[in-house]
Protein backbone atom coordinates (compact mmCIF):
# COMPACT_ATOMS: atom_id res chain seq x y z
CA UNK A 1 0.00 0.00 0.00
CA UNK A 2 0.98 3.77 -0.50
CA UNK A 3 -0.16 6.15 0.83
CA UNK A 4 -0.23 10.17 -0.68
CA UNK A 5 0.20 13.60 1.30
CA UNK A 6 -3.47 14.04 0.05
CA UNK A 7 -5.52 10.91 2.07
CA UNK A 8 -5.56 9.18 -1.07
CA UNK A 9 -4.00 5.45 -1.28
CA UNK A 10 -3.43 2.83 -4.29
CA UNK A 11 -2.70 -0.26 -4.08
CA UNK A 12 0.82 -1.68 -4.81
CA UNK A 13 0.61 -5.64 -6.07
CA UNK A 14 3.12 -6.07 -8.40
CA UNK A 15 7.11 -5.52 -8.73
CA UNK A 16 9.15 -5.42 -11.75
CA UNK A 17 12.43 -5.39 -10.95
CA UNK A 18 15.13 -4.63 -13.80
CA UNK A 19 17.74 -1.31 -13.74
CA UNK A 20 15.25 0.07 -11.51
CA UNK A 21 12.83 -1.22 -9.25
CA UNK A 22 8.99 -0.06 -10.79
CA UNK A 23 5.79 -0.39 -9.18
CA UNK A 24 2.74 -0.10 -11.32
CA UNK A 25 -0.32 1.87 -10.41
CA UNK A 26 -3.89 1.82 -11.58
CA UNK A 27 -4.32 5.51 -11.61
CA UNK A 28 -0.82 7.43 -12.35
CA UNK A 29 -2.77 10.37 -12.37
CA UNK A 30 -2.96 10.39 -8.43
CA UNK A 31 0.82 10.79 -8.50
CA UNK A 32 3.10 14.20 -9.69
CA UNK A 33 6.53 14.11 -10.05
CA UNK A 34 8.45 14.39 -7.21
CA UNK A 35 5.45 13.81 -4.36
CA UNK A 36 6.32 12.17 -1.27
CA UNK A 37 4.71 8.90 -0.30
CA UNK A 38 4.75 6.61 2.69
CA UNK A 39 4.74 2.80 1.87
CA UNK A 40 3.28 0.18 4.13
CA UNK A 41 4.00 -3.75 4.00
CA UNK A 42 0.78 -5.76 4.01
CA UNK A 43 2.20 -7.86 7.22
CA UNK A 44 -0.75 -10.90 6.80
CA UNK A 45 0.04 -11.03 2.85
CA UNK A 46 3.81 -10.86 4.02
CA UNK A 47 4.10 -13.65 6.71
CA UNK A 48 1.99 -15.94 4.03
CA UNK A 49 4.68 -15.70 1.18
CA UNK A 50 7.15 -15.99 4.07
CA UNK A 51 5.58 -19.40 5.27
CA UNK A 52 4.90 -20.51 1.76
CA UNK A 53 8.43 -19.79 0.30
CA UNK A 54 10.02 -21.57 3.39
CA UNK A 55 7.80 -24.49 2.71
CA UNK A 56 8.63 -24.61 -0.76
CA UNK A 57 12.18 -24.68 0.29
CA UNK A 58 11.75 -27.95 2.07
CA UNK A 59 9.39 -29.29 -0.30
CA UNK A 60 12.42 -29.36 -3.11
CA UNK A 61 14.81 -29.97 -1.05
CA UNK A 62 13.10 -33.47 -0.27
CA UNK A 63 11.38 -34.08 -3.42
CA UNK A 64 15.29 -33.52 -4.54
CA UNK A 65 16.63 -36.06 -1.86
CA UNK A 66 13.70 -38.65 -2.70
CA UNK A 67 13.62 -38.64 -6.05
CA UNK A 68 16.69 -36.96 -7.40
CA UNK A 69 14.50 -34.55 -9.31
CA UNK A 70 15.61 -31.17 -9.99
CA UNK A 71 12.79 -27.51 -8.93
CA UNK A 72 12.87 -25.84 -12.69
CA UNK A 73 10.56 -23.25 -11.47
CA UNK A 74 8.45 -22.06 -8.73
CA UNK A 75 4.96 -19.57 -7.91
CA UNK A 76 4.62 -18.21 -4.73
CA UNK A 77 1.22 -17.09 -3.73
CA UNK A 78 -0.16 -16.54 -0.31
CA UNK A 79 -3.06 -18.72 -0.43
CA UNK A 80 -1.44 -21.78 -2.52
CA UNK A 81 1.64 -22.09 -4.25
CA UNK A 82 3.34 -24.62 -7.13
CA UNK A 83 6.57 -26.22 -8.28
CA UNK A 84 7.39 -27.35 -11.11
CA UNK A 85 9.45 -30.79 -10.87
CA UNK A 86 11.79 -32.23 -13.74
CA UNK A 87 12.29 -35.89 -13.16
CA UNK A 88 14.22 -38.76 -15.13
CA UNK A 89 10.99 -40.27 -14.71
CA UNK A 90 8.09 -38.75 -13.33
CA UNK A 91 6.14 -42.15 -12.86
CA UNK A 92 8.26 -42.49 -9.25
CA UNK A 93 6.44 -39.45 -8.15
CA UNK A 94 4.26 -39.94 -5.01
CA UNK A 95 2.61 -36.88 -3.32
CA UNK A 96 1.48 -38.71 -0.34
CA UNK A 97 5.21 -39.46 0.51
CA UNK A 98 6.78 -36.18 -0.18
CA UNK A 99 3.43 -34.60 1.85
CA UNK A 100 4.34 -36.97 4.88
CA UNK A 101 7.86 -35.96 4.73
CA UNK A 102 7.09 -32.50 4.39
CA UNK A 103 5.18 -32.15 7.41
CA UNK A 104 7.18 -34.09 9.49
CA UNK A 105 10.24 -31.48 8.94
CA UNK A 106 7.66 -28.79 9.48
CA UNK A 107 6.50 -30.40 12.99
CA UNK A 108 9.82 -30.81 14.05
CA UNK A 109 10.77 -27.06 15.10
CA UNK A 110 14.02 -26.82 12.76
CA UNK A 111 15.48 -23.32 12.77
CA UNK A 112 15.95 -21.12 9.42
CA UNK A 113 19.32 -19.40 9.49
CA UNK A 114 20.02 -17.02 6.97
CA UNK A 115 23.56 -16.33 6.45
CA UNK A 116 26.04 -13.43 4.31
CA UNK A 117 29.27 -15.79 2.49
CA UNK A 118 31.38 -15.13 0.13
CA UNK A 119 30.43 -16.48 -3.07
CA UNK A 120 33.68 -19.11 -3.37
CA UNK A 121 32.47 -20.24 0.20
CA UNK A 122 29.06 -20.91 -1.63
CA UNK A 123 30.14 -22.67 -4.51
CA UNK A 124 32.48 -25.12 -2.78
CA UNK A 125 29.97 -25.85 -0.05
CA UNK A 126 29.27 -29.71 -0.84
CA UNK A 127 25.78 -29.63 0.23
CA UNK A 128 24.41 -26.21 -1.47
CA UNK A 129 21.85 -26.50 -3.51
CA UNK A 130 20.43 -24.03 -6.67
CA UNK A 131 24.14 -22.28 -7.51
CA UNK A 132 23.18 -22.85 -11.32
CA UNK A 133 21.98 -19.25 -11.25
CA UNK A 134 25.24 -17.38 -9.74
CA UNK A 135 26.92 -16.61 -13.03
CA UNK A 136 23.92 -14.54 -13.60
CA UNK A 137 24.85 -11.97 -10.50
CA UNK A 138 27.35 -8.90 -11.11
CA UNK A 139 31.10 -10.17 -9.64
CA UNK A 140 31.09 -6.90 -7.84
CA UNK A 141 28.28 -8.33 -5.41
CA UNK A 142 31.30 -10.73 -3.28
CA UNK A 143 28.94 -11.95 -0.69
CA UNK A 144 25.44 -13.50 -0.87
CA UNK A 145 22.25 -14.51 1.25
CA UNK A 146 22.60 -18.14 1.91
CA UNK A 147 19.45 -19.70 4.01
CA UNK A 148 19.88 -22.47 5.55
CA UNK A 149 16.81 -24.86 7.14
CA UNK A 150 18.97 -26.96 9.36
CA UNK A 151 20.09 -30.38 7.98
CA UNK A 152 17.33 -30.45 4.80
CA UNK A 153 18.13 -27.52 2.80
CA UNK A 154 21.07 -24.45 1.72
CA UNK A 155 21.01 -22.44 -0.68
CA UNK A 156 21.76 -18.55 -2.02
CA UNK A 157 18.03 -17.55 -1.40
CA UNK A 158 16.78 -13.70 -1.60
CA UNK A 159 12.93 -14.21 -0.59
CA UNK A 160 11.41 -13.99 2.68
CA UNK A 161 11.47 -16.58 5.08
CA UNK A 162 10.75 -17.45 8.74
CA UNK A 163 13.02 -18.41 11.33
CA UNK A 164 11.61 -21.49 12.52
CA UNK A 165 9.83 -24.48 11.14
CA UNK A 166 7.34 -24.51 13.57
CA UNK A 167 6.04 -21.03 12.29
CA UNK A 168 4.72 -22.66 9.21
CA UNK A 169 0.93 -25.00 9.06
CA UNK A 170 0.73 -28.19 7.39
CA UNK A 171 0.17 -28.77 4.01
CA UNK A 172 -1.88 -29.97 1.90
CA UNK A 173 -1.47 -32.13 -1.68
CA UNK A 174 -3.82 -29.45 -3.90
CA UNK A 175 -2.54 -31.35 -7.48
CA UNK A 176 -0.53 -32.71 -10.44
CA UNK A 177 -0.17 -31.40 -13.57
CA UNK A 178 2.15 -32.46 -16.62
CA UNK A 179 4.40 -30.27 -17.95
CA UNK A 180 6.10 -31.88 -20.76
CA UNK A 181 8.63 -34.83 -20.92
CA UNK A 182 9.48 -35.05 -17.23
CA UNK A 183 8.00 -32.90 -15.49
CA UNK A 184 5.49 -32.11 -13.23
CA UNK A 185 4.04 -29.30 -11.87
CA UNK A 186 3.29 -29.76 -8.25
CA UNK A 187 0.59 -27.11 -6.54
CA UNK A 188 0.16 -27.35 -2.63
CA UNK A 189 -1.22 -25.01 0.14
CA UNK A 190 -2.12 -24.94 3.59
CA UNK A 191 -4.38 -27.23 5.78
ZN1 LIG B 1 14.17 -18.66 -0.10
Amino acid sequence: MIRLGDGNSAVLNEVLSGEMILHPVEEIEMFRKGQEVSCEIDVLRRNSHSMMHTAQHIFSALAEDLWGCETVGNQIGAEQSRVDLLFDDKEVFNPEDLIETVNSVLSSNIPVNVHEWEREKILMHDQMRHTKFMHRIPTSITHLRVVEVEGVDLCPCAGTHVSNTSQIPRVRFLGKKNKGKGRLRVSYDFE
